[in-house]
């Protein structure tokens, strides 16, 4: 019998104990089940992981699953166990290396995580070979791409390693891809581009703002009076991390702690673990704070200066409100910002650096705009959202077009 999404929604509910699916998980899963090769683009946390791990469950055959990092390979093999998933992983870091091979070519797994750096070995094709594959996911798959922010040129042999599978499924799997990035990882792991499903990047509950900096301190106190409860600021450097902590602890009387790669390891770990489980506090870092943090209920983040990316500010500013109650993202950038940025470009390398420039060109395109803020984020990502959304600077403080022409009716007659 042909597995279908009715299939599936039992085996979600049977495994994973979820209703139902979520945003466009169950279109990525009724592809893979049609043997369609898919690419995800979805935003952290959107559930990627299912779209394999399910799947996997279902099909005939292993999944062998293609990470970048052994620390994640063993986080999502501890999340799949628990749901009864036959799952094991082949890192340097393992010791159950025949164990695991043996399970495998007895077909006793569904699914195998491996690092990008096996696929170039022969030895390893030789292997995969010796038993039925379901379907190869390739996470992070941004990865392969030399736009991606992230490239690991061992991504690059993946491709041959699938091709000598031509009739196993392949799905992709990434939360930042831009259109050239995207193009890219199409081409370069041979998906067919009507492949791509891509959705889920609005944030609904986050007020977007991007205003002249005048007098940052004053402004974020503002803005901490307007949204209390836990908030993270952005500052460029560290020593702007610790002068603003400083300032806004004192102009405000709350507590507002820094966060910086300059602090020692465990002033850094205790200012991060009273902040995360704080209600009221704030903390100043640079871009080094937030990684692998999971707080729901962050009610601000704040930028001081501007990120290196449209990418950047997405991901910082989608810190906040995770809970999905009203959240505020405020940037405030001042006219030298970008130049400063443009002037560090050249410590980049050649063959990076018109990516970056282009990547900074792109934000600056979101700062300017007179036009809605989340509809240029959102087209940024390829989505297709309305032209007003009601929630962002550029929506709320826009002069209704009435209110111009009196303005300007007045000034002529004046
Ligand atoms: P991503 O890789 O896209 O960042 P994960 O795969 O790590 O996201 O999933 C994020 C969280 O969402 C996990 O805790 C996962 O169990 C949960 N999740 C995934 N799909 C569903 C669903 N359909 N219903 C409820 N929770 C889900
Ligand atoms: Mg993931």
């Amino acid at each position: 019998m042909v597995a279908s999404l009715d299939h599936a929604r039992e085996a979600l509910r049977a495994t994973f104990g979820f209703d139902d699916f979520r945003g466009r998980q169950a279109k990525v899963i009724e592809r893979t089940l049609a043997g369609h090769s898919s690419l995800a683009v979805m935003p952290t946390g959107a559930g990627k992981s299912l779209t394999y791990q399910l799947p996997a469950t279902m099909l005939q055959g292993c999944c062998i699953v293609i990470s970048p990092l052994i620390a994640l390979m063993h986080d999502q093999l501890r999340s799949a166990r628990a749901n009864g998933i036959r799952a094991a992983t082949l890192t340097s870091a393992d010791a159950d290396w025949r164990e695991t091979q043996d399970a495998y070519r007895a077909g006793e797994l569904d699914l195998l995580y491996v690092a990008p750096e096996r696929a170039s070995q022969p030895a390893f094709r030789d292997f995969l070979a010796s038993s039925p594959i379901a379907l190869f996911a390739v996470d992070e798959a941004h990865c392969v791409s030399e736009w991606g922010h992230d490239f690991r040129p061992d991504y690059r042999m993946l491709r041959p390693l699938m091709d000598a599978f031509p009739e196993v499924p392949r799905l992709a799997l990434t939360a930042t891809a831009d259109r050239q990035t995207r193009g890219d990882v199409l081409a370069q792991l041979g998906i067919p581009e009507d492949g791509l499903v891509l959705a889920g990047f609005d944030r609904p509950n986050i007020r977007y703002a991007i205003r002249h900096r005048d007098n940052p301190v004053r402004q974020i106190a503002n803005l901490m009076a307007e949204r209390p409860g836990p908030g993270i600021v952005y500052a460029q450097t560290r020593r702007k991390v610790e002068d603003l902590a400083d300032k806004l602890a004192r102009e405000t009387g709350r507590k507002v702690l820094p966060y910086h790669a300059g602090l020692d390891p465990e002033t850094r770990a205790a200012n991060q673990a009273a902040f995360v489980a704080s209600e009221d506090m704030v903390i100043v870092a640079t871009v080094a704070f937030g990684m692998g943090i999971d707080k729901p209920d962050v009610r601000f983040v704040a930028h001081v200066g501007v990120p290196k990316s449209i990418e950047a500010y997405y991901q910082e500013t989608g810190r906040a409100g995770r809970d999905g109650d009203p959240s505020a993202a405020t940037m405030y950038w001042g006219a030298g910002d970008f130049a400063t940025a443009r002037s560090r470009l050249a410590e980049v390398d050649e063959d990076r650096r018109s990516a970056e420039r282009a990547r900074l060109d792109a934000l600056a395109g979101l700062v300017e705009t007179p036009q809605c803020r989340r509809a240029v984020l959102l087209r940024h990502f390829g989505e297709d959202p309305p032209e007003t959304c009601g929630n962002c600077d550029n929506c709320l403080d826009a002069p209704a077009v009435t209110e111009v022409t009196e303005l300007a009716r007045k000034l002529l007659s004046a």
